[in-house]
């Protein structure tokens, strides 16, 4: 039996969330069904107001509600350490472990020639151009610790040794194919702590 059309199109914008299955994607429509009014305003304006209000930071690219973020323009971070990540969620699992002081860089993705990811498709050029001047002493590869992640690390680091730039790779006691976001706090201080120069 097909689903009454307004039901249907919740199903299917559900369904195309990450990490929900058919299953999930009916009980959270009927779940919504089951809201009262003002609840269900409230969510979805919400979801509005996430994708109204967040852009982008201008230096990192991390998201953020105001530009330059509040990383960014605070005066009691180091700016002369980037580190580098992959995702915005990976910014956030830095900062859970509080003892990171420099500033980061967001890629928003991994070098993938096989998925046709090249240098242009990820703020690499973004991270260049904060290089130019020589404030920035050290740039720490926080990328995740998968085939994309290391290759990323790779050729950043090709890229930066000839502009004298001391570049560190985070140590390997993450799980090899693992996501940085996912590591606890104890891991990612451990990583930091432990990174070599590349
Ligand atoms: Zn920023």
């Amino acid at each position: 039996m097909a689903y009454i059309a307004p039901l249907a199109r919740l199903i299917e914008h559900f369904r195309a969330l990450p990490g929900i299955g058919a299953k999930t994607a009916v009980r959270l429509a009927y779940h919504v069904l089951d809201m009262k009014e003002s609840d269900a305003r409230a969510l979805a304006s919400a979801i509005l107001a996430a994708k109204e209000k967040i852009g982008f930071c201008s230096i990192c690219c991390d998201i953020a509600d105001h530009d330059p973020c509040a990383i960014c323009s605070a005066e009691s971070r180091d700016h002369s350490v980037i580190c580098v990540v992959e995702q915005p969620q990976d910014v956030q699992a830095m900062e859970r472990m509080r003892n990171f002081k420099g500033v980061y860089h967001v890629l928003h993705g991994a070098l993938s020639p096989l998925d046709g990811v090249g240098p242009s498709d990820i703020r690499l050029k973004e991270l260049l151009a904060r290089l130019k001047d020589d404030t920035v002493k050290e740039v720490i590869m926080a990328t995740n610790p998968n085939v994309e992640g290391e290759a990323t690390a790779m050729y950043i680091a090709k890229l930066l040794k000839p502009m004298g730039i001391k570049v560190t790779r985070i140590a390997q006691g993450l799980s090899i194919g693992g996501d940085l976001e996912y590591a606890d706090e104890m891991t990612l201080s451990k990583a930091m702590e432990n990174r070599r120069e590349i």
